[in-house]
């Protein structure tokens, strides 16, 4: 049983059933998804993401590339730009696809730390993608490039920016580092940033047509295919309540967990369970606008991400208050652009 139909209780299901394993899945809500769902919400017609709407890392996925999804209508397309990063003066840092675009746009020095930085990890991706996406106890099947990843991730994303001369390349790779929400200046907190950036030279910043809600919905056709059951509108409360199984599987956050599982759990790892703080939470509005945003920086019109935050600085400053509890100033936010992926 897999309690909890988001992308990785489905994915969690997926894997068993092709391993023989026979997997009923049971979603609170009235739609698997969770997270990776898209519906009309302003316009009708318009379609919106709930939650998740870029998706490097799902068509990076080692595993979710060797389902075969597009049997189930699965597709992604890419925007022309990847990311823009407007900046106050009304230029932007701008992330292409390919390293030596986005090196050439930022120019000089910071063009050749860009690829000094990026063009070895892209090339490895695919080898390294395993270990990068892979469960964290295990001896990794490429130690040595991944170690030779691995070190600027350890850094402070502070750090890394550090290496870069202009504002431009250094907010560009801050605003990937800020997905993380978490201050710029804690060890590994490059980590994400270099992840989504290495991902995203390699295979792009894509975008499910027909929204993210189509990548869940393909991994429920396949799921049924396989034999595996889904049941929604199914809120699990208690494992009392579970049909009987050999194995659980819980996509939920730590918390409710041990609300399900109660004196099942060891008490040690119930008070781990109970005392999970999560991040910051996310603030998320949809807007339908006629004719686009009519972006001053002109690349941010063609990017299917935009990153408002400013300069580097303010970016961290940001960082900072959030972790803090404070409302920032000037908040980072991330604007998808889902439509112009053609
Ligand atoms: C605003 C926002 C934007 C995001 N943007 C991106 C993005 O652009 N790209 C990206 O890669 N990621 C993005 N993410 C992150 C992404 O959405 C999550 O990483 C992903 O959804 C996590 O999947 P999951 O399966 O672990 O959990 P979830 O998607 O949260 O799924 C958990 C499921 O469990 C169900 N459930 C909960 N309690 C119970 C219960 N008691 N019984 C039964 N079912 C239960 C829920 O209804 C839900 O369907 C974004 C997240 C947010 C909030």
């Amino acid at each position: 049983v897999v309690v909890g139909g988001g992308p990785n209780g489905l994915a969690a299901a997926v894997r068993l059933a092709r391993a023989g394993v026979r997997v009923t899945v049971l979603e609170a809500a009235g739609e698997i998804g969770g997270g990776a769902r898209s519906g009309e919400a302003i316009v009708p017609g318009l379609l919106h993401d709930h939650c998740s709407a870029i998706h490097p890392m799902t068509i990076g996925s080692p595993f979710l590339r060797g389902l075969g999804l597009e049997r189930f209508g699965l597709e992604f397309r890419l925007p022309e730009i990847d990311c823009a990063h407007p900046l106050a003066d009304g230029t932007a840092g701008v992330l292409h696809r390919s390293v030596a675009a986005t090196a050439d746009g930022l120019g000089g020095v910071d063009g050749r730390r860009w690829r000094q930085l990026f063009e070895g990890p892209v090339a490895g991706y695919d080898r390294l993608a395993d270990d990068l996406m892979g469960p964290l106890l295990r001896l990794p099947r490429h130690p040595v490039r991944l170690a030779r990843f691995g070190a600027p991730a350890l850094l402070p994303a502070t750090a890394v920016a550090r290496a870069f001369s202009g504002e431009r390349a250094r907010a560009l790779f801050g605003g990937a580092a800020a997905h993380a929400f978490q201050p710029l200046d804690r060890p590994l907190s490059a980590a994400v940033g270099l992840g989504l950036l290495t991902a995203g030279h390699r295979y792009g910043w894509a975008v499910a047509v027909g929204g993210s809600g189509a990548i869940t919905r393909a991994l429920a056709a396949l799921l049924t295919e396989l034999g595996g059951v889904i049941e929604t509108g199914v809120p699990v409360r208690s494992a009392d309540r579970l049909p009987p199984a050999d194995l659980v599987l819980y996509d939920l956050a730590p918390g409710a967990v041990a609300a399900v599982l109660g004196d099942r759990l060891p008490p040690r790892t119930a008070r781990a369970y109970r005392r999970f703080r999560h991040g910051p939470g996310a603030f998320k509005v949809d807007f339908a606008v006629a004719g686009g945003v009519p972006w001053t920086a002109e690349p941010a019109r063609r990017a299917g991400t935009v990153h408002l935050g400013g300069s580097f600085a303010e970016l961290a400053a940001a960082e900072r208050d959030v972790t803090a509890g404070r409302m920032p100033e000037r908040p980072f936010v991330l604007v998808g652009q889902q439509y112009l992926c053609p």
